[in-house]
């Protein structure tokens, strides 16, 4: 099931991508795996996705390390609890979820102590949403000009997410506000900012995403299906 259904999204995304123009080597198909077990993601790992995401330090920490014998990508796309970066930051290959200064100057620290950089996307907030994480747009220059300046950051982006919809096309406003901050931060030019990524379109709504310039997509309940509890015990430390 899990290879056919990424099988059907690949499929998908190229044709999305030849309908407007756009290449589909130029985007991410990451596998929100939260909840589901390791037996899943081998199998994922079988339809030939390397890109994972977890939103909880603890159950990412734990599947890693079930998985270490294999080459894979892992993301974080949750709340980070400044406590829990030093757990994640000798290897994660993307935060997607940056969204102040506090959670960016705990990820260079842990970043400068693992000898490595770590690689971020800003989180925007881009709909009316209260519950919704994500620093506001009018701030996101500001927190990218002070993200810059930290020697084992790289800002390589930006992420948000739609509002709780079943119209996709409610997702549209949204994507489009945060394609637009992408062009306006790459003509303020900051030094040692690449802005090349933007992470946005989940299950029901990453077709409108790619027509909206998303270069990585979090795709979870489409390639494992729904979630109705947690498959997955996480080892308690
Ligand atoms: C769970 C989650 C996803 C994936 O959602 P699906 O609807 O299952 O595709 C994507 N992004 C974030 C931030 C999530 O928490």
């Amino acid at each position: 099931m899990i290879v056919e259904n990424i099988d059907r999204i690949y499929r998908s995304i190229a044709e999305i991508c030849s309908r407007c123009g756009r290449n589909p080597e130029e985007i991410e198909l990451v596998a929100i795996s939260k909840t589901w077990g390791t037996d899943k993601i081998v199998e994922a790992l079988k339809g030939g996705i390397l890109h994972f995401g977890e939103n909880y330090v603890q159950e990412l920490e734990s599947k890693r390390k079930l998985l270490v014998q294999h080459p894979i990508k892992w993301h974080f796309i949750g709340h980070l609890q400044t406590n829990k970066a030093k757990y994640i930051a000798k290897y994660i290959h993307l935060v997607h979820s940056v969204d102040n200064a506090r959670i960016a100057e705990e990820l260079q620290k842990r970043a400068m102590n693992a000898g490595r950089e770590i690689d971020l996307l800003i989180e925007v907030h881009t709909t009316n949403e209260p519950s919704k994480s994500g620093v506001d747009p009018k701030e996101v220059v500001n927190l990218v000009k002070k993200i810059a300046s930290l020697s084992h950051l790289r800002v390589r982006g930006l992420m948000t997410m739609g509002p709780f919809s079943e119209d996709p096309e409610d997702s549209r406003p949204s994507f489009r506000q945060l394609a637009g901050l992408k062009e306006m931060i790459l003509r303020e030019g900051i030094e040692q900012v690449t802005m090349q990524h933007l992470s946005m379109g989940m299950s029901h709504d990453y077709p409108i995403a790619i027509e909206e310039g998303a270069t990585i997509l979090r795709i979870g309940s489409a390639i494992f299906g729904e979630r109705s509890k947690q498959n997955f015990e996480p080892i308690t430390r």
